[in-house]
């Protein structure tokens, strides 16, 4: 359902496309220039039936985003949006103006050959700039991103960066039903990772370390198991109030323990950093309850991201 652009098209008598940025799964994302010679990113919604109402949301949610609630300083963590206008298709395309912003994180790292990124500049990133971002579309603007990665945070000059494609967010009041576009959407940990700074979580460990925090096989019949053992490997057997208060909890555990997946080794997150990374003792104690606090079972204890911000590792 991607619509088709060439280099040199004009959208809306206006935008000239220069290159091609990026792509996702919803859009393709294009350098252009408009007739003030302004240099902005035009992101290209798919063409599809389903996606002219995904559209229409990601663009109500950017509105608020860079609305009035914009005024406050963290909402610069958020990609702005300048301009929208819909192309002539079948269902309408919808096209979102935005301002230009640098490479994301993911090619960033691939650029560089190797995956690990300095820890300061890891902490700079959660810390003053994905975490503020996240805290303020919390707390501002009442959305969660649902779908913080690498490949959605741009770089925007030196190491500043900034949170993008609100395409499968949500508003807070109305929790997501299904999130098919996460990497990991698997139903037992996706309820609680929302609100939280779970995601950042999981992003700071593969920043710092160049490693998924968790890698179960995709695709496999096994790999919800594998995902949850691997959970409990690192953070210890979920308590029967979690583990078992799911719709599916029965099919996978019978009282704590996973039905299918013989017994399991622990290997605790400071030791995983301290024998597998070499991390030096304190950075490992440190970095670990960072992460920790963002990894409580209990989705009401786990650290939002205000909190993280003021966590001592950062
Ligand atoms: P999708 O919803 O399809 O995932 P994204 O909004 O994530 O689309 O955009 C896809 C890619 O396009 C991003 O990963 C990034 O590389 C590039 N991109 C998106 N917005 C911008 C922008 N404002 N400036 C520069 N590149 C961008
Ligand atoms: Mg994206």
């Amino acid at each position: 359902g991607y619509h088709p652009v060439q280099i040199g098209d004009t959208f809306n008598r206006r935008y000239q496309v220069v290159s091609k940025l990026g792509w996702g799964y919803f859009s393709t994302v294009w350098l252009c220039v408009d007739l003030l010679g302004r240099r902005v990113a035009v992101k290209v919604l798919k063409s599809g039936a389903g996606f002219a109402q995904a559209g229409q949301d990601e663009l109500t949610l950017l509105q608020c985003a860079s609305g009035p609630v914009a005024r406050h300083p963290s909402s610069q963590r958020i990609v702005q949006l300048l301009d929208e206008f819909k192309l002539a298709g079948v269902n309408g395309v919808m096209c979102l103006v935005l301002e230009l912003l640098g490479p994301n994180l993911r090619s960033w790292q691939l650029c560089f050959g190797t995956p690990e990124l300095f820890q300061p500049w890891v902490k700079q990133i959660v810390t003053q700039q994905v975490l503020q971002g996240l805290d303020y579309l919390h707390t501002q603007c009442k959305i969660i991103h649902t779908d913080i990665k690498p490949e959605n945070i741009l770089l925007c000059k030196e190491i500043t960066v900034k949170i993008a494609d609100l395409g499968s967010s949500c508003w807070v009041r109305s929790r997501p039903v299904s999130i098919a576009h996460w990497r990991f959407c698997w139903d037992l940990s996706m309820a609680h990772l929302l609100t939280s700074g779970v995601l950042p979580a999981w992003q700071a460990f593969e920043l710092v370390t160049g490693d998924s925090l968790f890698e179960p096989k995709a695709s496999e019949s096994i790999s919800l198991e594998e995902h949850i053992a691997q959970i409990m490997q690192l953070l210890g057997k979920i308590p029967p109030a979690v583990a078992l208060s799911g719709k599916y909890s029965a099919d996978y555990f019978s009282r704590r323990d996973l039905r299918r997946v013989g017994p399991l080794r622990l290997w605790s997150l400071y030791d995983v950093l301290v024998e597998k990374y070499h991390f030096l003792l304190e950075e490992a104690s440190g970095f670990s309850d960072f992460l920790l606090g963002m990894l409580d079972y209990y989705p009401g204890r786990r650290a939002t991201a205000a909190q993280c911000l003021r966590h001592p590792w950062l």
